[in-house]
């Protein structure tokens, strides 16, 4: 009988709400029967240290831990795949960098903190990240045929298409005619709308959509009312950094 894959799954400085997506009943036994899984915070204990075919890497780099954990893992594996919206652009943790990092360090780790802190970032600044599967937190669907494409040899591709395509299909009422600040329009999809399907605005946390025209789309939200802090609260929640990236410099949307 073929060997199994090695796979490994660990966090850095993450919510644990992606590695509990995969542990959720029906997304873990059907991963179990595919790969042989070698390591697995709660379940398993880290006594593994050999190499992993793939390495499904959860959370931000937020200290220098992080970093050292990262690269070690990035050593033991042929690849690795950044699992959720913080692996792969930083998202909540990454708003410090947004604002005065001294002010907010000071609330949430108010004495005693021996950590030490680096800019919250993905993991893919730090190492190289061969696979990506964002959102917050990441759709089991989307892992496990993640998992079927690598064992089949069938190329995995990303959803390209913006949030709005998923949800004018569902025929959803747009949110952003009600005058809401809706960021599906400059957000990748894949997530079948998720967030206007039940009501809620899209926070972006599928990363900036490569063909999106952000200038068009905060002139719209500036015509509708919108003020500069409330477009960059919402930018800024869960893939701030990616969507800083991916406007250039021509249109800063942190300046406005
Ligand atoms: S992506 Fe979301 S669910 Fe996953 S660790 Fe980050 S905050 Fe938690
Ligand atoms: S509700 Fe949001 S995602 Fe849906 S069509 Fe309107 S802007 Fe796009
Ligand atoms: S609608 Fe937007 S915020 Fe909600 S899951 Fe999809 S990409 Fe994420």
């Amino acid at each position: 009988m073929k060997e199994k894959i090695k796979v490994g799954f660990y966090g850095v400085s993450g919510c644990s709400g992606c590695l509990l997506t995969v542990l959720y009943e029906d997304c873990f036994k059907e991963l179990v029967k595919m790969v042989d899984i070698k390591s697995f915070p709660f379940i398993k204990e880290d006594s593994y240290k050999g190499k992993f075919d793939y390495c499904f890497i959860e959370g931000t780099v937020c200290f220098d831990e992080d970093i050292v954990t990262i690269n070690e893992l990035r050593k033991r594996s042929d690849k690795v795949v950044a699992l959720g919206s913080c692996a792969c652009f930083g998202c909540v943790p990454s708003i410090r960098n947004f604002h005065n990092q001294e002010k907010i360090m000071s609330f949430v780790y108010p004495k005693y903190n021996h950590l030490k802190e680096v800019d919250p970032t993905p993991i893919g600044d730090h190492i190289k990240v061969d696979y990506y599967l964002p959102q917050c937190p990441p759709d089991k669907k989307e892992i496990l045929e993640f998992v079927k494409c690598i064992l089949t040899g069938r190329e995995f591709k990303s959803y390209t298409s913006p949030v709005c395509f998923e949800c004018r299909k569902k025929g959803n009422p747009c949110l952003l005619e009600e005058g809401k600040i809706c960021l599906g329009p400059i957000t990748n999809g894949g997530c079948g709308a998720l967030c206007p399907s039940n009501d809620t605005t899209c926070y972006g946390c599928r990363g900036p959509c490569k063909d999106a025209n952000y200038e068009a789309f905060f002139k719209m939200l500036k015509e509708m009312g919108h003020t500069n802090k409330e477009i960059k609260d919402k930018l800024e929640t869960f893939a701030g950094l990616a969507f800083k990236e991916e406007e250039g410099e021509s249109s800063k949307w942190l300046e406005r």
